[in-house]
């Protein structure tokens, strides 16, 4: 089973995301990635203990993968870079 996240820079996420989500600021979702990405890096966790998911942290607020998306395990999931360590 697969069981890890496919990395992407912030920048390339960005881009990738804007053109899902055109409506969607690429400055502010900038910002709210760093500040999920700077949680990260300070040791913040999810309600259940779990390190968070950037990513997911960024569109809807600090959480693990688990429980933003309700998946067991990231399959092809993208997180950032610096995230992955
Ligand atoms: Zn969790």
């Amino acid at each position: 089973m697969k069981h890890s996240f496919t990395p992407i820079s912030i920048e390339n996420f960005i881009k990738s995301f804007i053109k899902d989500n055109p409506k969607e600021d690429p400055k502010e979702l900038r910002k709210r990635l760093q500040e999920a990405l700077k949680d990260y890096k300070n040791g913040e966790t999810c309600d259940c203990g779990n390190k968070i998911w950037v990513i997911g942290s960024a569109c809807v607020g600090n959480g693990c993968f688990t429980c933003i998306t309700g998946e067991g395990c990231p399959d092809d999931d993208y997180e950032i870079e610096g995230a992955l360590s």
